[in-house]
């Protein structure tokens, strides 16, 4: 059976990079799933998980937040503002986050950039999830 090569970059470091066998995603017009020779595209990702079927068997999932995937016919590039190996999420830290979050979202804060607020709670949200499931 055929592989594609996946790669999961961030400004800051290369996340991932193996064969695998298949890669989902939640682009901005829903979910992808990607098996080599996939048409190419290049498309925004939503603030979500992303989840591979390594090629030796067995699963891996990430917490990406944007960014954008590009798939070419036996190659996936993930460029992502960040992105987190499951085991790797600090939860008390992204619940932290969250609290943060939902005290700027209530009525009570002032001077909020809710666009900004609201971006914090779900990638909170996506990194308690990826990590606890
Ligand atoms: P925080 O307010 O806790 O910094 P954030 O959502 O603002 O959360 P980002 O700006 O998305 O954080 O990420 C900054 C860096 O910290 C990235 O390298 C990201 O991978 C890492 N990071 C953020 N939250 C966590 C977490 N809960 N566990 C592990 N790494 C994290």
């Amino acid at each position: 059976m055929s592989t594609l090569l996946l790669e999961i970059v961030t400004p800051e470091r290369k996340v991932y990079e193996q064969e695998v066998k298949m890669v989902s995603v939640k682009g901005e017009e829903g979910e992808l799933g990607i098996l080599p020779n996939h048409i190419p595209l290049v498309t925004p990702l939503r603030i979500a998980p992303v989840i591979v079927k390594k090629d030796g068997g067995g699963t891996e999932k990430f917490a990406v937040s944007g960014g954008f995937i590009e798939i070419r016919k036996d190659k996936v590039v993930i460029l992502a503002e960040s992105a987190e190996l499951a085991s790797e999420i600090d939860v008390e830290r992204a619940e932290a986050a969250k609290r943060r979050a939902e005290e700027r979202l209530s009525a009570k804060a002032e001077h909020v950039d809710f666009k900004r607020a609201e971006l914090s709670l779900q990638r909170a949200i996506n990194r308690i999830n990826v990590n606890g499931k």
